[in-house]
């Protein structure tokens, strides 16, 4: 199905050609005709699937609509989505897709000076994006009207009632007319998202794009078994594969991503961090430089890597196996985005065993196990390295740019063996 049968707003439209967009993804095509028809909606789908097109786009062209009888007055549409990153990332869509139409957008999110965002609001704005508690702040502040808002849209609402939201969405959906459209998207279907939709929506239709909480079927899924201490060797020996150019390492605690980063730095990988430790400056620079090519691994925690939309990461590793299958599944989410071909890797200790079965029974298949050709899985731990700053050596060698690999000596798990070309074929194959 072309866009144009979607019958948008001729700027919108434009706006989606600028992004090279051909056609709609199914999740767009599938919510976009029943939004403009004034529906309220359910969207099951994960990121990636061009969820966020699918609830801006319709919702640009009713403004569209509004915006041509008169000024707006007052906030029409509010996005409330879990994390900073999020947020942004949103804002950054709605910009490109509205960059042809005169409506002031704004983001609200914590970690940051108030003052700005409430300037932002003075001014006016017709559509504000923002985590639920800055904007309860601002709201009790009475720098938030929201009395004129036709739109609201409640994005990854699973994650948003996981991370404890729900008291503050609550009370933000109380201060809003009765008389609006709701638009939830969620990546599952539980029983704590069917009741909220019953408390905040009327009468919506449910879209739902692949079979549930099944990751998208162009990522290869391995598992690699190895004993705790070697996991760290296990990761830089596979990231000799120039193929693994653009990597989202996941790991369980804020101190162990800091720590698995230094120890790839100290072999020459250049690594950047995203976890909540780290001031929003930071982790908006981590994304920058891992977007730019100027590192190639990101280390993040599941919350900080929360919907962050990266085009083109070649590989996904779970450093630390994810403890719910549902982290699982978005983790993973975050490669084969769009079509493309994405590995996803994740490394197993025996602690592990149980997690790896649920997640199996979970999205109903078993995930291939895979050895690395080349590794020594009976090495002894690696010398103390990361933590030890007297152990740290000079960061030379390290060029940037995707395809720099491995520039110091290894570590003693990690065995060697006749050069890159050699190891090469320890990665997983693409495209199984
Ligand atoms: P999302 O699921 O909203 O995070 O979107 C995933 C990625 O798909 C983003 O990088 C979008 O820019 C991209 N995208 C969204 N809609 C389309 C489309 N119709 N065609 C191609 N790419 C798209």
């Amino acid at each position: 199905m072309p866009f144009r049968a979607l019958g948008l707003d001729a700027r919108i439209y434009q706006a989606i050609q600028d992004a090279g967009y051909t056609e709609p993804t199914p999740i767009q095509a599938a919510a976009i005709p029943p939004i403009l028809a004034g529906n309220d909606l359910i969207g099951i789908a994960q990121t990636g699937t061009g969820k966020t097109a699918a609830f801006t786009l319709p919702i640009l062209d009713l403004l569209s609509k509004l915006v041509g009888q008169g000024p707006l007055r007052g906030i029409k549409c509010l996005i409330l989505a879990p994390t900073r990153e999020l947020v942004v990332q949103i804002k950054e869509n709605v910009e490109a897709y509205a960059k042809h139409l005169p409506l002031r957008v704004t983001t609200i999110f914590g970690g940051v000076s108030e003052r700005p965002q409430i300037q932002a609001l003075r001014n006016g704005v017709d559509l504000v994006i923002a985590t639920p508690g800055r904007l309860m702040d601002l709201m009790q502040q009475r720098h938030v009207n929201l009395n004129a808002l036709e739109f609201l849209v409640l994005d990854e609402a699973d994650r948003m009632l996981d991370m404890g939201f729900l008291p503050n969405i609550k009370r933000i959906v109380k201060a809003l007319p009765v008389k609006r459209q709701t638009l939830m998207f969620s990546a599952t279907l539980s029983k704590d998202i069917e009741a909220l939709t019953h408390e905040f929506q009327r009468n919506p239709k449910v879209v739902q794009i692949g079979k549930r909480s099944n990751p998208a079927d162009t990522v290869t899924q391995l598992v690699y078994e190895v004993p705790k201490h070697l996991k760290p060797s296990l990761l830089l020996h596979l990231l000799v594969d120039p193929s693994f150019n653009m990597v989202l390492v996941f790991s369980k605690m804020k101190h162990s991503a800091d720590r698995v980063a230094r120890y790839l730095e100290k072999y020459g990988v250049k690594t950047a961090t995203l976890h909540s430790n780290r001031s929003q400056n930071q982790r908006l620079k981590a994304l920058t430089d891992f977007k730019s090519g100027a590192v190639r691994v990101l280390v993040a925690t599941d919350i900080a890597a929360r919907g962050i939309d990266v085009d083109g990461i070649s590989h996904v590793v779970n450093f630390d196996f994810p403890a719910q299958p549902e982290d699982y599944v978005h983790r993973i989410g975050r490669t084969g985005r769009a079509q493309a071909i994405g590995d996803a890797l994740s490394f197993i200790t025996s602690e592990d065993q149980g997690s790896l079965r649920a997640l199996e029974r979970f999205i109903g298949r078993g995930i291939v196990r895979k050895r690395a050709d080349g590794f020594d899985y009976s090495a002894s731990p690696p010398p103390p390295g990361p933590d030890d700053e007297r152990e740290r050596r000079p960061r030379q060698g390290q060029g940037g740019g995707r395809n720099q690999s491995r520039s110091n000596s290894a570590p003693r798990g990690f065995s060697g063996g006749g050069g890159g070309q050699n190891r090469r074929s320890s990665g997983p194959s693409r495209g199984r």
